[in-house]
């Protein structure tokens, strides 16, 4: 057997994706010799399989459904049809474009990039297989960014043609007449808003009572009232018993209250969450929890001079967070003290319309024991709301005695982009009055913070 050859490296990153590829970026910044090694396309889930081709692709289903309101707005027009093999060419566009950036990125670092799957072998060592050699890697830190894959649950029938992954999802020939979509989650949600507002008929199948177990409540229960009046069907405390091939495609069994019940569809989508990739690093007395690497603040794990980042340390699996996590550890790893803020992450759900929060929900934070004071704001009552026709959803924010704002929820359209307003309160501990007292641009979906913080205080302007 050739012998492999050697390279040593001040940072070897395994795993290419947001925490990985941000952690070798921000080490390259710093001075640091990097290796990263990645046996797929750079990027990871998030920029291939997973936000950016979902977000590429809901930008399709977000014109159709434009353009079917668009007799409201004073014009006549109407979709001739869906053209799937455009959509997912646009997207793979988009996906190519973003790939391609962050290869050029490392490149001008100077970030070394190995193509090939990487297997820890101790605390020192890896040996990398690439499609021409063995590399033998050793560094003086490691940090350990491998991400997560879809988990797949044991369900008689699961293995059929037609029952899908989120990825699997991505890439199907057509659009589906019908698709029975396995888990109310998030990824389950993003899809069935997306693939309903391309006209498939939509199933949802979910084992608790209530969809976006990790979310508020109230956000919850209202994003479920408005999907169901876009016509998705969503089955709650619903058990999936089998998955059978029938006549026109595919048979769902499931039970509701001993109830049996059965749906039929083309595809089926299983989205009941994800399976951390633990298997490259088997060889490393890591401590592991709930299978993901447990880490201290400094996101070095129990063996010293390994640090992990990303998904892989378990958590909420959203990329941004991995991008700082993994920015963190480089930071530490090169002796640079830096610790992540985790009271101020913000999360979105890119459903119609978006669900995006920050900090505590009334919830976590009554349950921790903290006396909450919380105000809240419709979009119905909100100017720009009005004029752009969205008025679905409100603000909610909460906040401790001392009105410091601790956490937020938005429904709403655009709420991805209007929590960073409330990211940044929590960020530098501002207090509701700090938001009431600012001006906000007129019209905006903006105010509808500006006027919830008001609520907070008893003095909104635009409430009854
Ligand atoms: P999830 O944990 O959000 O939801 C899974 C859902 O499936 C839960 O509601 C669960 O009760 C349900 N479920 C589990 N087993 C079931 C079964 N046998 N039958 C029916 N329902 C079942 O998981 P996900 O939606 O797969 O997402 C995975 C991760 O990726 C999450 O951590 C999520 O936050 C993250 N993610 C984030 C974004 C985003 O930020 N926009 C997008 C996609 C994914």
């Amino acid at each position: 057997m050739k012998s492999a050859r050697k390279m040593t490296t001040n940072i070897c990153i395994l795993g290419g994706g947001p925490a990985g590829y941000v952690a070798a970026i921000r080490a390259a910044q710093l001075g640091a010799e990097v290796v990263l090694v990645e046996e797929k396309e750079l990027g990871g889930v998030c920029l291939n399989v997973g936000c950016i081709p979902t977000k590429a692709l809901l930008s399709t289903a977000d014109m159709a459904s434009t353009i079917k309101r668009s007799k409201e707005f004073g014009i006549e027009s109407r979709i001739e049809g869906i053209n799937w093999n455009v959509a997912v060419a646009r997207k793979n566009r988009v996906v190519k474009n973003l790939t391609t950036g962050v290869e050029q990125l490392l490149d001008a670092k100077g970030v070394t990039i190995l193509k090939g799957r990487g297997t820890i072998t101790s605390d020192r060592e890896m040996l990398v297989q690439t499609a021409e050699e063995t590399v033998e890697v050793t560094w003086e830190k490691l940090i350990i960014t491998t991400g997560a894959v879809p988990l797949i649950p044991t369900i008689k029938g699961i293995d059929l043609e037609g029952v899908l992954t989120s990825t699997e999802a991505l890439r199907m020939d057509s659009l589906p007449l019908q698709m029975v979509i396995i888990g109310a989650g998030v990824i389950g949600l993003e899809f069935a808003s997306m693939f309903a507002a391309m006209g498939v008929k939509i199933t949802v199948i979910e084992l608790l009572d209530r969809i976006l177990p990790a979310e508020d409540t109230e956000i919850a229960s209202e994003l479920l009232k408005i999907m169901k009046r876009k016509g998705i069907a969503v089955k709650l405390s619903a058990k999936v018993k089998e998955i059978q091939k029938s006549e026109d495609g595919l048979t769902v069994t499931y039970s509701v209250d001993e109830k049996e019940l059965a749906q039929s569809c083309e595809k089926v989508l299983v989205a009941v969450g994800r399976k951390l990739n633990t298997d490259s690093f088997q060889n490393l007395p890591l401590h592991i929890e709930n299978n993901a690497i447990v880490v201290n603040d400094s996101m070095e794990t129990n063996i010293k001079g390994v640090y992990a980042a990303g998904d892989i340390v378990g958590g909420k699996l959203l990329a941004h967070l991995a991008f700082m996590e993994g920015r963190v550890a480089a930071q530490n790893a090169l002796g640079i003290s830096s610790k992540v803020n985790y009271k101020a992450v913000p999360s979105c759900i890119y459903t119609n319309p978006e669900a995006a929060s920050v900090g505590m929900t009334q919830e976590t934070a009554e349950n921790a024991g903290i006396s909450v004071k919380v105000g809240r704001f419709n979009f119905r009552n909100n100017g720009r709301a009005q004029t752009l026709g969205d008025r679905e959803g409100f603000v909610k924010v909460i906040a401790d005695q001392d009105n410091t704002i601790i956490g937020a929820q938005i429904l709403g359209v655009h709420a991805s982009e209007m929590i960073s307003e409330l990211t940044l309160a929590i960020t530098l501990k501002a207090k509701a009055d700090d938001l009431a007292d600012m001006i906000h641009p007129h019209p905006a979906l903006s105010e509808a913070i500006w006027e919830a913080c008001g609520d907070l205080l008893g003095r909104a302007i635009h409430k009854m």
